[in-house]
């Protein structure tokens, strides 16, 4: 329905572009979006509502190496299709004016737009203002499309060295990870390896590179048994406002799993 939707308000903007605007009336009609009008060309996303109960057990569903125009797409839907959120840690390279709609979608549902470094380098052998252009070139992308600059980082290979920390005011993240950047890793086994390590406060480490179709197939155990065990799915930065963790530029940390404050 949502895509059809889409499509049909483009339709109706183009005819009403046109001068001719009765046939675009007529073809809004038929949306159920009692909001939107033929005058509006912005597209508008269904946002994830969810609230959070910070006593019961929560993880973090993040994706790295995006944003592309399909596999991204796919864990989209099925973050809707679930009413769940996540957080994805961009790369500034693959940042173009397609996938930028994409980056849009996401955030407007409400997900939480990370970074993931520009070129994705081994940045522990970088100076420090390699390191710097890395982190902003994504932070100032990301900011252009949503308002906000990026709130965490993934280092690319989770490579780290002291330079880093010193440079790049986010704290960073890890996560437990499944090898899902790997074809030959089943999707069998990314359920298994997933699901076997989770716990309250987890930070659940895929990637939504292009054609990773396998993790978009894992989806739909993962997230599914996750939620009948109780779990809230939360974006990263509800995850450390709910286990009392700040956002502090100079953290040294680097989080795979949330623990709350002692
Ligand atoms: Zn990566």
């Amino acid at each position: 329905m949502k895509k059809r939707f889409i499509s049909l308000l483009a339709a109706a903007v183009m005819l009403s572009a046109c001068g001719n605007t009765a046939p675009a009336e007529t073809t809004a009609s038929v949306s159920d979006t009692t909001t939107t009008t033929v005058a509006e060309t912005e597209i508008t996303y269904a946002r994830i509502e969810y609230e959070i109960d910070p006593s019961k057990p929560m993880v973090a569903l993040t994706f790295d190496d995006g944003p592309n125009t399909t596999t991204t797409v796919q864990v989209l839907d099925k973050l809707e299709l679930y009413n769940v959120p996540a957080s994805f840690f961009l790369i500034g390279n693959n940042i173009n004016d397609s996938s930028a709609e994409v980056v849009k979608r996401a955030y407007e549902m409400g997900c939480e737009i990370d970074n993931h470094s520009k070129s994705h380098p081994y940045m522990n052998q970088m100076s420090a203002e390699e390191i710097v252009e890395e982190v902003m070139y994504v932070s100032d992308k990301v900011e252009e499309i949503t308002g906000e600059p990026t709130k965490f980082f993934r280092p690319p290979y989770i490579a780290t060295n002291a330079d880093m920390y010193a440079n790049i005011d986010m704290p960073f993240i890890c996560g437990v990870g499944c090898n899902d950047w790997d074809s030959k890793v089943t999707v069998q086994e990314r359920i298994d390896n997933t699901l076997n390590q989770v716990k309250d406060g987890t930070i659940i480490l895929l990637h939504d590179a292009q054609g990773n179709s396998k993790t978009v197939e894992a989806l739909d155990t993962i997230i599914p048994t996750l939620l009948d065990e109780g779990y809230q799915f939360v974006t990263v930065a509800e995850l450390f406002e709910a286990k009392g963790i700040e956002i502090n530029p100079d953290d040294t940390g680097l989080y795979t799993i949330v623990q709350g404050v002692q």
